[in-house]
């Protein structure tokens, strides 16, 4: 007998219940900890984790809820409502595989109660009783440096040999003309609204604005994207920012690029964008303005300069170790590394781990950190992009998913694979475009990890029909490139002798 999904209220309880439970009361500090950690996202929950894991005393520290902006605001939430617009879209383009279906119907509430289920059934992992079963201590208030080897929580002192700085980046308040006064929404605050907007102005054209163009308007919201630079997708290779680009405006996206002199009017519910984009100027009025572009470090709150630990407007500075001007504090995730994505706060987290407990000087400087951009077909990218890499005297192999029974049978063909790569088939880097991209990459960042060359990758069977086929293929395109005209004369004199 199947359960009813469970309520609104219930995933709201079961969040709360999980990262921040009403009747909790904070600790009674222990005498030192071998590691204290501000901050509970994803890099400081796996910083806590790992040490417990190890048999370290550990303290966390939370001003707000667990699970940091992975789980409450940003990347769960708006990979959910990605989601929720894919549904829409396949059920919109079913004819194509010879699917009729009746006038398709949805509310933006039940697309909110759906990223709110998946909020709630995701916070077990990183969740409170996972902590204290690992005998994390877990102290809820904001967390100040008293001094180099103590942090004030609430009142509470908690001395350390070693602590982690993880509290993440907020967005930034843009200085745009009347923007304030419209009250627009972030990253943070769009998917806590009652409902979705009928129409919206997105400010930012990056793989967040990108993303929730696509799924809001796939979601049947007006939406019109504005970005500064000449394109969007601004640091990708321009062939991703082209065909994203034609396939957004396929879809119903109005595009603002090379835009300048901005300004915004509020007139009651309704908001007014007034600037100059593609040389022409251009004014719009829709009821919400999402700003998706610029972060702020959230350090003001934990007075570093008692610790000794510099920082900037961008964030804490620290060495390749992660290790910051206070040798026993260490810094990890958004508010210390250019690389704003969990798995790269988790991946920084193992090194810091290794570094604050132990005698290891572990450097971060290798790490190979993939990309993935959740729109639709999604965007990879690991190392070097393709136009940098031939500038830099590299080569490329690339293959088109036109080329590829499953993308036809997807009809998803719009994409393509590009594998930088040295003369000995060493690969540098990565691009590709394709439904699946994010599940492919891991394979390229295996084979740069472990130096796996094309060569490797060519002889490597991989499933049909499957879009990882394009690596493999990759793989054959480079090495009919060794067949030199010198190698090719001495193969006809063996085929020739063998006749
Ligand atoms: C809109 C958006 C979409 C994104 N989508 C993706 C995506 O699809 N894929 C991806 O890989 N990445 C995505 N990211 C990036 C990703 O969310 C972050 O890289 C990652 O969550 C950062 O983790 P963190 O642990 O560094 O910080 P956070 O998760 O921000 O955690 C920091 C925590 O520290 C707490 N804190 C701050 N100051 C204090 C203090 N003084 N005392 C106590 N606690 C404090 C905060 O309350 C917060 O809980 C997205 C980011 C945005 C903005």
């Amino acid at each position: 007998m199947s359960h009813p999904e469970p309520s609104h209220a219930d995933n709201r309880a079961t969040l709360n219940e999980q990262c921040r439970p009403s009747g909790y009361r904070n600790p009674d500090p222990q005498s030192r900890y071998n590691l204290v950690v501000v901050g509970s996202g994803t890099a400081g929950i796996s910083t806590a984790l790992g040490a417990a894991l190890l048999g370290a005393k550990v303290a966390l520290v939370e001003r707000d809820m667990l699970g940091g902006s992975r789980l409450h605001s940003v990347t769960l939430p708006t990979k959910a409502l990605v989601r929720a617009g894919r549904a829409a879209h396949a059920l919109r383009t079913a004819e194509k595989f010879g699917v009729t279906l009746q006038p398709i119907e949805w509310n933006s509430a039940g697309v909110l109660d759906y990223v709110r289920a998946v909020q709630a059934k995701s916070a077990a992992s990183g969740s409170l009783q996972e902590l204290l079963d690992r005998n994390v201590d877990v102290f809820f208030g904001t967390g100040r440096f008293v001094d180099a080897q103590t942090l004030d929580v609430e009142g509470a002192r908690l001395r350390f040999a070693r602590a982690v700085v993880a509290t993440g980046v907020r967005p930034a308040k843009l200085g745009i003309p009347g923007l304030a006064e419209c009250e627009p929404l972030y990253s943070n605050t769009l998917l806590r609204q009652a409902r979705l907007p009928d129409s919206v102005a997105i400010l930012g054209g990056g793989p967040v604005g990108v993303e929730l163009a696509q799924a809001l308007t796939r979601l049947g919201v007006s939406v019109l994207l504005y970005e500064q630079r000449l394109r969007i997708l601004p640091r990708e290779d321009a062939d991703v920012s082209t065909l994203l680009t034609g396939i957004l405006r396929s879809e119903g996206v109005q595009i603002h690029q090379d835009v300048r002199s901005m300004r915004c009017v509020r007139n009651g519910n309704q908001r007014t964008i007034e600037c100059d984009a593609n040389g022409l100027h251009a004014v719009h009025t829709v009821e919400q303005i999402l700003v998706t572009v610029g972060n702020t470090p959230n350090i003001e709150e934990l007075r570093l300069d008692q610790a000794g630990v510099e920082h900037d407007p961008e964030g804490i500075r620290v060495t390749e170790q992660m290790r910051t001007t206070n040798p026993r504090i260490f810094a990890c995730g958004d508010v210390a590394s250019e690389h704003h994505y969990p798995h790269a706060s988790e991946a920084l987290a193992r090194t810091v781990v290794g570094n604050a407990l132990f005698f290891s000087n572990a450097s971060v400087r290798d790490l190979n950190i993939p990309t993935a951009i959740y729109t639709d077909p999604e965007i990879a990218r690991v190392g070097i992009s393709a136009p940098d890499g031939i500038d830099s005297g590299l080569n490329e192999a690339h293959c088109f998913l036109s080329a590829n029974d499953r993308a036809r049978l997807d009809h998803s063909e719009a994409g393509f694979v590009k594998l930088v790569h040295d003369r000995r088939g060493q690969i540098k880097g990565a691009t590709i475009v394709s439904p699946r991209a994010s599940e492919l990459i891991g394979e390229v960042v295996l084979a740069m990890n472990h130096r796996i060359s094309l060569r490797d990758l060519a002889l490597t069977v991989h499933p049909y029909p499957t879009e990882s086929e394009l690596l493999r293929k990759c793989g054959d395109y480079y090495r009919t490139t060794l067949l030199t005209p010198a190698a090719l004369r001495l193969v006809k004199k063996i085929m020739d002798w063998r006749r």
